[in-house]
């Protein structure tokens, strides 16, 4: 049997974690959707520049582009099959939590995946494609984490 002095530091504990979740839950839904999630013309700059820049290599454009795959999987010293396997889909900068999704205007899935908003390169990025940052780990399903990312990144600074 529980003493009186356990109960109240019991039900202490739980009013405490129930507070940290609200305020989880609160900063998730204060903040701004990513402004390249909003503005057509941003995002297209982002897309761009990833694909362009070398140390990025946003792709394949194509997904049936096997050179694309080839290229990649010499830039991370393994073989194409293996390449494929590292995807925006499980990248760890990839979110689709339920607020980033309440961010994307319009369809977001279609039949080769979907899109996420992409927090190293700030674009909303398909998850059948990859790039050269990829890191293991994704994708952000949650709201907590995606809050984490977007207070670790400039959006609000920039603003
Ligand atoms: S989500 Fe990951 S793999 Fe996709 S573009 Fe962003 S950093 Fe690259």
């Amino acid at each position: 049997m529980r003493s009186p002095k356990m109960k109240l530091l019991i039900e202490n504990w739980r009013k405490f974690l129930s507070e940290d979740i609200k305020i989880v839950i609160k900063k998730a839904r204060d903040l701004v959707c990513p402004p390249a999630t909003q503005d057509l013309e941003l995002n297209t700059k982002n897309r761009d520049s990833a694909i362009e820049a070398e140390h990025i290599q946003y792709g394949p454009m194509n997904l049936e582009d096997e050179e694309y795959w080839i290229r990649a999987a010499k830039h991370w010293k393994t073989k194409p099959e293996v390449a494929k396997k590292s995807r925006c889909g499980n990248c760890t900068a990839f979110d689709i939590s339920p607020r980033m999704k309440e961010c994307m205007p319009g369809e977001t899935s279609d039949g080769d995946g979907e899109l996420g908003y992409c927090w190293m390169h700030h674009f909303k990025c398909h998850s059948a494609r990859t790039c050269y940052t990829w890191a293991a780990g994704g994708p952000i399903s949650e709201d907590s984490v995606s809050a984490d990312w977007q207070e670790r990144s400039n959006i609000e600074k920039e603003e």
